[in-house]
């Protein structure tokens, strides 16, 4: 048929939201999951369900995997790893950098092609160009490909490393984790004085906002391994992030988190940076 269509294995709610963003744009879509029953509700919009994984491999040269790791898509392809041949696999699985080089590997061993991809979204946020999706891979892959997969966000090409897309959406995450579970602390000891999560909300959100100048000023200081403690000194950070840890056990809240980043800043003063910036804990990330 002239329309265009695709396969989409893995109907968690991210590959829910992505068979939806590409059924809204008038996409064949095939679609198979381990729970096959998952397909159903998506039969319903127009989407058509393989019964096995070989049909759902067959019906289109482009492959988009939605899967909780890089593990799931070799219990998935291994039975069936002679009928990859010719294939494009569009890895939209979060996993390592190095799981996502081996995946590329195996598959170039099979003649598919890996195009692996970080999703910055959550599943509303598929099919709106606001949200970005990260790609590495084969450029000429991603050429060929790059106005499919914007039906389901923007794109941001890294490079030909397979592993490339991977690591940053790690580092991005890295951070967000953090972030985010340091606001849950905070609403956590907020709640036991009384404050509730939306009270909470704009203090957090100002302190947030605040960020990205810090970065910039910081970013080039930690690039050049200057750490001067002219702005403010590690000791300083260590007495204040005693008094988080502190305010949390006043509040009868468990502190382990604000503790951690306590014993950070207690091995920099430990080592010496007392009077330097809190950037030069960026060595205590070493491993000796
Ligand atoms: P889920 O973990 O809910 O869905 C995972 C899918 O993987 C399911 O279809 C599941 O099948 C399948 N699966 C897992 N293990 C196996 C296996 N061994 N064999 C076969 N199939 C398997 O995840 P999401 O849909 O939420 O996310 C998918 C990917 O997108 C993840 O890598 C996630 O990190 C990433 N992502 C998710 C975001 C989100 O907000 N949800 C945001 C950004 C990225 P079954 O139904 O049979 O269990």
């Amino acid at each position: 048929g002239s329309r265009l269509s695709v396969t989409v294995i893995g109907l968690g709610p991210m590959g829910k939201a992505i068979v939806g963003a590409f059924l809204d744009k008038g996409y064949e879509v095939t679609v198979w999951n381990r729970t096959l029953s998952k397909a159903d509700d998506l039969m319903a919009k127009g989407a058509m369900k393989a019964s096995t994984v070989s049909e759902a491999i067959t019906s289109n040269d482009l492959i988009v995997l939605s899967l909780t790791d890089y593990r799931a898509m070799y219990a998935i392809f291994e039975p069936i790893s002679e009928q990859l041949t010719g294939k494009v696999i569009v890895n939209l699985s979060s996993d390592t950098p190095e799981k996502v080089r081996e995946a590329s590997e195996w598959l170039a061993e099979r003649n598919a092609v890996q195009l692996t991809g970080g999703v910055l979204a959550s599943p509303p946020g598929i099919g709106n160009k606001e949200s970005v999706t990260l790609y590495s891979g084969p450029r000429k892959t991603f050429d060929d490909h790059q106005n499919i997969l914007e039906v389901l966000t923007s794109t941001s090409y890294k490079g030909e490393d397979p592993g490339l897309a991977m690591l940053y959406y790690q580092l991005q995450i890295d951070v967000f984790w953090t972030a985010m579970l340091s606001n849950l602390h905070a609403v956590a000891v907020a709640r036991a004085n009384g404050i509730t999560a939306e009270q909470l909300l704009a203090y957090v959100s100002d302190i947030l906002s605040t960020m990205p100048k810090l970065l910039e000023f910081y970013a080039p200081r930690i690039d050049a391994g200057t750490h001067s403690g002219d702005v403010e000194k590690l000791a300083m950070g260590l007495a204040s992030v005693e008094h988080v840890v502190q305010t949390s056990n006043e509040a009868g809240i468990d502190a382990s988190l604000p503790a951690a980043v306590l014993d950070v800043f207690k091995r920099g003063v430990a080592r010496g940076h007392a009077g330097d910036s809190f950037t030069s804990l960026i060595d205590m990330f070493q491993k000796h």
